[in-house]
């Protein structure tokens, strides 16, 4: 091709911007385009909003520890004594003690071996899942599992299987046909979920998916972004509260939930976690965790341990049973699963701190979300693609922090729907 053929080809491509254009078009055409709400104050029940103070529902941020006195305190300390950067991947230069004392920590919470941390948890998924599977292997997913975890899935290579959201019959039916393949004889399969699920707030059948990866030899990678510092005896997640520690290959969690810092981690046996820093490029090839948030999150695991997590915990739940309970009143608007008013009735704990209220139509959510934000009262509207199209919701978090007034205005805010 001449320089003067490669020219015109490249002239009957869309400039940059009426690419951008087009593509805003399209995003704006479906009634999808999001924008960034800005915030002047620490995240907390109460934000600073460009249009005032509002109580905050929407959080994952669920035992209050993101502005704690004695975490800032702890990465204070140890920012004056390591700095703020971290000079390099953890294999060059950075690996810095603070870190290696939180992985410490994590091992010993989650009673495993090891673990590793990682700068975030979406960085910690999609580094580990191709470390463990490649080409000829498979990888199963729930499919409500993270877009983390299906990133991961993807970008290992492996052939990727979705099972629709904890039905276990379908998943076995895909790995009797695996095993029944003998062509795939001695090839790996990854089975990836998580614990407590980010937009529903229901559980997976843990115990149960652990029977049939061991009838079919699969490995079990688990998500428990959402229910680290909630369950068991040391609140480090539903595995331990169930005592299924040994039999997960691999315990993934972030620390920007519960843990109120920010970063991602794997806990599971030393063989693991040698593995990962060796093959996970999301781990090599990008720079350590700051020290500071490092130690936030080591303290913020000592005190999730202690009776002072204890207390937070039960002050949580109190709080989704009274949510769950006001959202209960507008039946006519809202679908709750019934994980959730199973909770209010009390004939179930609570599963997570994550209630969907699911609207259904798009537009009607937003304005729900809208009507709410009037009156003070922030809960975020969660549409296509986060949840399928027709199930769009209103995803209402609950903090240890919310207090009986909270709730109150909550009520009064959800009385005052008129959608
Ligand atoms: C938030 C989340 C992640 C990503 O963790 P970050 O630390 O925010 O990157 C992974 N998995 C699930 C289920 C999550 O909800």
């Amino acid at each position: 091709m001449t320089a003067r053929e490669k020219r015109s080809q490249y002239k009957s491509i869309d400039s940059f911007e009426d690419f951008l254009d087009s593509a805003a078009a399209e995003i704006r055409s479906a009634g999808l385009w999001r924008r960034l709400k800005r915030i002047d104050s620490p995240q907390g029940t109460r934000i600073k909003t460009s249009i005032g103070d509002l109580l905050n529902f929407s959080s994952n941020d669920y035992l209050g520890l993101a502005n704690h006195e004695a975490i800032k305190a702890a990465a204070t300390e140890v920012l004056e004594r390591y700095g703020v950067g971290s000079g390099a991947s953890r294999l060059i230069s950075g690996s810095l003690a603070p870190i290696h004392g939180l992985e410490q920590r994590l091992a010993d919470w989650k009673s495993t071996e090891s673990a590793v941390v990682f700068g975030s948890g979406f960085a910690a998924a999609i580094g580990t899942i191709p470390a463990l599977a490649g080409k000829n292997d498979l990888v199963i997913l729930d499919k409500l599992a993270h877009a983390c975890l299906f990133q991961g899935a993807f970008t290992s290579g492996a052939q990727v299987r979705v099972f629709p959201h904890n039905d276990l019959d379908r998943l076995e039916d895909i790995l009797r046909r695996r095993a029944a393949a003998s062509s795939v004889n001695n090839r790996r399969t990854l089975i990836v979920t998580e614990s407590v699920f980010s937009m529903d707030g229901d559980q997976a059948p843990i115990k149960k998916l652990i029977e049939l990866k061991e009838k079919y030899g699969a490995w079990l990678m688990i998500d428990e972004a959402h229910a680290a510092g909630m369950f068991g005896v040391n609140r480090s997640g539903l595995v331990e509260a169930m005592s299924l520690t040994d039999a997960v290959e691999v315990q993934m969690g972030t620390l920007s939930k519960a843990v109120g810092a920010v970063g991602g981690y794997i806990c599971g046996s030393n063989g693991l976690i040698n593995i990962l820093i060796n093959r996970a490029k999301s781990f090599i090839f990008s720079t350590a965790p700051s020290p500071a948030t490092v130690a936030a999150a080591s303290k913020a695991v000592d005190i999730i341990k202690s009776s002072e997590g204890e207390h937070r915990v039960r002050r949580l739940w109190e709080n989704v049973i009274a949510a769950a309970g006001i959202l209960m009143e507008r039946p006519e608007y809202f679908n709750l699963p019934r994980h959730v008013t199973g909770a209010a009735e009390g004939v179930s704990s609570p599963s997570s701190a994550i209630i969907p209220a699911i609207i259904g139509e798009t537009n009607k959510t937003m304005e729900s979300s809208r009507q709410l934000r009037e009156r003070g009262i922030y809960i975020p509207a969660i549409r296509y693609p986060t949840v399928p199209r027709n199930q769009a919701r209103l995803r209402i978090t609950l903090s240890a922090l919310h207090r009986a007034d909270d709730l109150e205005s909550l009520r009064n805010a959800v009385h005052a729907l008129d959608l």
